[in-house]
């Protein structure tokens, strides 16, 4: 469910234009919808009532610092994966103790930032990265709360690009090592053992895998109290995928989803941790072009936008497939043309949708690419000189600019010539 919808023959976020923010704005930019950010939040916030319940909103998927102050005021944590991200996520006032700290490669100068601030808790997903951790908390006479990221050997995930829960991905402890791991763990001074910690991979589009994963952690929930080691927290990641609109049958409704952590959750009696991304911010942003040209080639016909794999590249990586609709909505019966609709960058892959049928559109009309707001912006790349495209965010009838357009000047502002070549 998003608000992103046709009014007067134009599309709108919410009750905004999006012709109006264009004209305003320039193209291409993203365009974001409070609305929807919000009742996603308040999904899972229904569905985990009366539980200890920390939605800890994965940042990687869309870290514009007002998206993320929009989530904190909803009461949502912050899942980060550098120390970058928990900066941001601080910055915009998610408080320090409803941080949880993932990722495989935490170097001693995060972990050591990651405890100053006092976070919640580290997801650790390696014996060598327990070891630094541990040295790190000592040296600063604290101790680091961790859960184990324990890696379930299922597979899931709408690519093999975003799988991460399966044995030969890098991500989490072996399952067959992990219970030694925490007897390890248990014993070291530096570090106290709170919960157990899964995340097995992105746009998942039916439940089957989290009921596979999320049983197995119970079981090993268990075993691990069995053991005298004190379980008092469950982070079960996230990964539900989002209609894009391709898929034979579209992925498990996000109540459904909650009601199946919560089923398992709750007899553990444990605080339970979520890390949703996408499905909180995958339909609550569009990206929107300008078209330049329509141009006839010899097999095919181009329709090339003024947006570029450099601002959205989830087509050109993951063979995304994204919903492109025109601006000004077109009348019911009109023809349609088979495009290959793509941008300026100059790399082949460089492609939105191949041989899309779509209604006539004509230089200048405006585009928009649907379901753009997770890892659409925060995978952008200045590459040919192009400027980062502006994110906007749209409440009601208002909008704002979150992040303007750099200048040419702001491009080029990191960078200098040694003298030696300046003759
Ligand atoms: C990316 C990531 C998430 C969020 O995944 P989504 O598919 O966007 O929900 C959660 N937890 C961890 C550890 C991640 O790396």
């Amino acid at each position: 469910m998003h608000h992103f919808a046709y009014r007067n023959g134009v599309l709108h976020a919410e009750d905004a234009s999006i012709e109006a923010i264009a004209a305003a704005v320039g193209t291409p930019f993203y365009c974001y919808s409070a609305a929807t950010l919000r009742r996603h939040v308040r999904v899972f916030r229904e569905a985990f009532g009366g539980l200890d319940a920390l939605v800890a909103y994965s940042v990687k998927a869309n870290a514009n610092l007002a998206v993320l102050k929009l989530l904190a005021n909803e009461g949502a944590g912050a899942d980060v994966v550098s120390g970058g991200e928990l900066r941001r996520a601080r910055a915009a006032g998610v408080p320090a103790a409803r941080i949880v700290f993932s990722g495989v490669g935490k170097t001693r100068e995060e972990m050591a930032l990651a405890l100053d601030e006092g976070i919640h808790q580290f997801n650790v997903e390696s014996e060598p990265e327990l070891d630094a951790l541990n040295d790190v908390a000592q040296s600063k006479g604290t101790k680091a709360s961790i859960a184990f990221r324990v890696n379930p050997d299922v597979k899931a995930g709408g690519h093999e690009k975003i799988s991460t829960g399966k044995a030969e991905d890098k991500f989490g402890v072996a399952w067959t090592r992990a219970r030694d791991l925490y007897r390890r763990a248990a014993s070291l001074p530096g570090i106290a053992v709170k919960g157990v910690d899964l995340h097995i991979g992105s746009q998942i589009a039916d439940l089957a895998p989290f009921e596979a994963a999320f049983a197995k952690v119970a079981e090993l929930v268990k075993s691990l109290r069995a053991d005298g080691i004190a379980i008092e927290r469950l982070d079960v990641g996230g990964g539900l995928g989002v209609p894009y609109g391709d898929a034979p049958a579209d992925p498990p409704h996000p109540e459904e989803y909650a009601r199946l952590i919560r089923r398992i959750a709750e007899p553990l009696g444990v605080q339970l941790i979520c890390e949703p991304g996408r499905m909180i911010a995958g339909n609550a942003g569009v990206l929107v072009a300008r078209v330049i040209y329509d141009k006839e080639g010899e097999r095919r016909r181009f329709l090339i936008l003024d947006a570029g794999m450099n601002d959205l590249i989830r087509p050109a990586l993951y063979d995304a497939w994204h919903d492109i609709r025109p601006v000004r909505e077109p009348a019911p019966d009109s023809a349609r043309t088979v495009y290959d609709v793509v941008g300026p960058v100059c790399e082949s892959s460089d492609v939105f949708a191949r041989a899309r049928a779509l209604p006539p559109l004509r230089a200048g009309d405006l585009v928009a690419i649907m379901t753009a707001g997770a890892y659409g912006a925060v995978l952008s790349s200045q590459y040919n000189a192009r400027p980062l495209a502006p994110e906007v965010l749209v409440s009601g009838g208002r909008f704002a600019v979150t992040r303007r357009r750099p200048s040419f000047e702001d491009m080029i502002a990191l960078e200098t010539t040694p003298d030696w070549l300046n003759g």
